[in-house]
């Protein structure tokens, strides 16, 4: 078999689908091999078709027993069965029912997509286009019907029975041997928000009462024996569905809500209506199992699903390539409910660094794509950063152009329109228009064309007239396809800050007080005059990233150091650090490519010291403030000739230096925050951890004897998984007996559970050192290591490839040889894991000539190889490309 190029679709090819679907009726009796699919659909006509005399129905991995046409068997003659449709020609011109019987096998299913068993529970996912998997289907997000669905099973087997909606009917059949039960959805949805579950599990109950005085049935369904895991996910929960009602007006809609927690999950969660799955790695949490930024992760899915509700179930998308209207939009709400609930900088430095280090590269190489795509391969490949992360920084936009209040406005015009329909993102930028009076078409363009810009800013002061002109060009990049862009509509927050450290008044000319600071940045090249500034000011660009844009400004080291002293813009203060930070950083690089060694860092250091022993600034923050850029972030920064060795060894020695010049203060930090023994996962407490834990990293760095000892007490006494993990990382960093020893010891501490396991694998998998390699090649052959659990292979191979870039990116060509490898092995069933794996390979054509050429044949030796799915050969020949 060769591997053909496969067909792309195309936005532009849109067409409304043949017929309709009013309602769906599912018969499923749960089988582990043998699992029948009966449904019925009625079904007519749709009067907006061009033509509908023939009805394809998708389907893939089915065995077909009996097609029925209003009660009437269709002989075998008179449809096509090929391997991704039914396709029935002639068919009624009114209303008729379809029935079609299915059988699908759960056990052999490790695409995990579909209906599938995971440690023997019955689960589906069926985003993006699972349920042609179950049963043939119009399998598009503009076909919404309203489900009836029976589930029935062997009661041992799967004493838990569940779907979408709300319970409506159970009993017993076949004298006790099998039991049922119905559900009913009163909401029209398209079949990728279907999901059945059944299995063993335990239930954790709650219930919420709306703003209108419903009360709602919230359980969360885990494995039994894990029931005490559950409270944080319960508690976000709550707090999810109390903010969207506060902030957004949107009240949950049924009388049940359910989660339940599968441990074999190609994501982290899904949104299916009424009864969201997730991978339990977001669900179970305890103080000695979880760390705070799994605590952190869990709040924001659990909410980021609940907020699903509206925004992507009960408006939905028309089509796959309007996916960003629902996740960029959710992601954003998910984003300003944990700004509301935590800290709002420390939250908007968290996404920004999401941003950097997953979009921006994305961006700025071979996948790069507009928020909305023109054409897909895969859909599965589109699940990216850009049309979740950047996705949500429109919408982040919007609100800033808007205003708050407008976005509101907007929103809630949203729902008054479109309100059980499947939309795109045109009418969902309109409905801000027509709120606010006002014109976002030059807007759009940010949905439709790929690439970061750069904004280069100038700032000069005229003393004779006491003024500032502040000079804006817009730079875009060209990215694959797209040679010319058009400027982009971008809002520019900015404060100029006086020498006495206070921020000046905004007046600009032609339009008078800037109240918001947020200039409107339209045109390629724009001056923008502000009056009335008394002496030459420092500006603070960009604040809060108003805008998802690499920001150039000439500031030497001194403004830097203002600017992290001085500015009201918290975030901007962070900035300064991370870009003086960044700057040394390259210095750095620079001057041991050259050999020079002269080239420290002390500046840096010394000017981190006043903000970072600073009481009055939260513990979070100045946890943040400590953290250098990772090795992605040097190397993103470098963009071409990168030598990951030489990063390696830079960071190492800032590290070093930091550690060694805000000694004092460290230990300080260290010492204050250490007698804290109640554990509570709340953000204060979190953000203290964090603190400790960042002092910790950096006088470790220092290599002293006396660094080693308190390293190694720091685990020892751990009361948490965020101090134990810690310093596990650290000491495997490190290497040696103590290295083994920890990780001995946390292997016999936690071998039983399959989710703190998986810490032991990251560990050792973004180890530094060159045995590396070795050691995760033999553990892909460990007996808790397996290759179809998707946590499994993200813990340790994702981890290897994309975190440890050191090793990843060994001279020899080793690391990415092993990656193929593994892609290759687990491509053959799960294609949608196999090509996240390739991601990390995206920016090896910024490589120096040795390791690209490596790179480069690892990448051909992959697409030469026959048999690769749909997915992997997409991803793997634009790379290459
Ligand atoms: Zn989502």
């Amino acid at each position: 078999m060769k591997n053909e190029t496969p067909r792309p679709i195309r936005l532009k090819d849109y067409k409304p689908p043949s017929f309709l679907v009013d309602t769906v009726a599912l018969d499923v009796a749960l089988d582990p091999a043998h699992t029948r699919v009966k449904s019925r659909l009625k079904m007519r006509p749709n009067p907006a078709a061009a033509e509908t005399g023939k009805l394809q129905l998708d389907g893939e991995n089915l065995e077909l027993e009996e097609v029925r046409i209003n009660g009437t068997v269709v002989p075998r003659s008179s449809y096509e069965v090929i391997p991704s449709a039914l396709i029935l020609p002639g068919m009624p011109q009114e209303r008729f029912s379809l029935d079609i019987v299915t059988h699908v096998n759960p056990d052999a299913n490790k695409a995990l997509q579909g209906l599938y068993r995971s440690r023997g529970i019955f689960c589906t996912q069926c985003e993006a286009q699972g349920f042609r998997r179950i049963t043939y289907f119009l399998d598009r997000p503009d076909v919404l019907a309203k489900y009836t669905t029976r589930i029935e099973a062997d009661p041992e087997l799967a004493p838990v029975l569940l779907s979408n909606g709300n319970p409506l009917e159970r009993g017993t059949a076949e004298r006790g041997k099998r039991h049922y039960a119905v559900w009913k959805d009163p909401h029209p949805k398209p079949c990728y928000l279907f999901a059945l579950v059944g299995g063993n599990l335990s239930p954790v109950a709650s219930t919420f009462r709306t703003r209108s005085g419903r009360e709602v049935d919230l359980r969360i369904y885990v494995e039994p024996g894990k029931e005490d895991r559950c409270a944080w996910a319960m508690d976000a929960l709550k707090r999810s569905m109390r903010w969207d009602e506060e902030r957004f007006g949107l009240e949950y809609d049924l009388d049940v809500f359910n989660i339940v927690a599968v441990s074999d999950f190609n994501m982290g969660a899904m949104e299916n209506k009424g009864l969201n799955i997730f991978n339990d790695r977001l669900i179970l949490a305890s103080p000695a199992t979880a760390t705070d930024a799994i605590y952190e992760a869990i709040e924001s899915v659990v909410a980021h699903e609940y907020f699903h509700n509206w925004t992507g179930n009960r408006i939905t998308c028309r089509d796959w390539f309007q996916l960003c209207l629902k996740e960029g939009l959710t992601v954003f709400r998910d984003q300003e409910f944990s700004a509301d609930e935590r800290s709002r900088t420390v939250q908007r430095i968290a996404d920004v660094r999401q941003l950097r280090t997953h979009q921006f590269p994305e961006d700025a190489g071979p996948l790069a794509h507009p928020v909305r795509p023109e054409s897909y391969i895969e859909i599965n490949n589109f699940y990216t950063a850009t049309v979740y992360e950047k996705g949500a920084e429109l919408c982040r936009m919007i609100e800033t152009i808007v205003g708050r209040e407008g976005f509101r406005a907007g929103m809630d015009l949203y729902f008054e329109r479109h309100d059980g329909e499947a939309a795109t993102v045109e009418q969902f930028v309109k409905c801000f228009e027509d709120a606010n009076g006002c014109d976002l078409k030059q807007f759009r363009t940010w949905y439709s064309q790929a690439g970061t810009p750069e904004l280069a800013c100038a700032l000069s002061w005229d003393s004779e007239t006491k003024s500032a002109a502040l000079t804006v060009e817009q730079v875009l990049p060209p990215t694959p396809g797209e040679e010319a862009k058009h400027p982009l509509h971008l809002p520019l927050k900015v404060g100029l800050i006086s020498g006495n450290g206070q921020d000046i008044e905004l007046n600009l000319k032609g339009a008078g007080p800037l109240a918001d600071g947020v200039l409107n940045v339209t045109k390629p090249r724009q001056t923008f005059t502000f009056l009335d500034v008394p002496s030459r000011p420092v500006p603070s660009l960009l604040r809060g990233l108003s805008a998802p844009a690499r920001l150039k400004v000439d500031l030497s080291d001194g403004d830097l150091e203002f600017l992290l002293a001085n500015d009201s813009d918290l975030f901007n203060r962070w900035q300064a650090a991370n870009d003086y930070a960044m700057r040394t950083l390259l210095r750095i690089v620079e001057a041991r490519r050259s050999g020079k060694r002269s080239v420290r860092g002390t500046g840096f250091a010394n000017a981190l010291a006043a903000s970072v022993a600073n009481d009055g600034l939260e513990a979070a923050y100045r946890a943040e403030l400590l953290r250098l850029p990772t090795e992605l972030d040097i190397a993103r920064e470098l963009a071409r000739d990168v030598d990951p060795e030489g990063i390696f060894r830079a960071r190492r020695q800032l590290l070093k230096l930091v550690g060694e010049t805000l000694g004092d203060v460290l230990e300080d930090i260290y010492q204050a925050d250490g007698d804290d023994d109640r554990f509570s996962p709340d953000a204060t407490s979190a953000g203290r951890r964090a603190l400790r834990n960042a002092a910790l990293t950096l006088l470790t760095a220092r290599g002293r004897p006396a660094d080693k000892e308190r390293l190694l007490r720091h685990y020892q006494s751990a009361t948490n998984m965020t101090d134990a993990s810690h310093a596990l990382f650290l000491l495997a960093a490190a290497g040696g007996t103590d290295a083994g020893d920890a990780l001995g010891d946390f292997y016999a501490r936690w071998k039983d559970d399959h989710l703190v396991i998986d810490t032991w694998f990251v560990a050792q998998a973004i180890a530094p050192s060159a045995t590396t390699l070795q050691r995760v090649r033999a553990l892909t052959k460990h007996p808790l290591f397996a290759l179809t659990a998707p946590n499994k292979v993200r813990a340790l191979i994702g981890s290897f490839a994309s975190m440890n870039p050191r090793q990843f990116n060994r001279p020899d060509g080793g690391g990415y040889n092993f990656a193929v490898e593994q892609v290759l092995a687990i491509d053959k069933f799960n294609p949608q894991v196999a090509a996240r794996l390739l991601g990390s390979f995206r920016s090896w054509r910024g490589l120096e000539p040795g390791r690209r050429k490596e790179a480069k044949r690892a990448l051909s030796r992959l697409v030469k190889a026959e048999g690769l799915s749909r997915d992997a050969i997409e991803i793997a020949t634009k790379i290459l490309e």
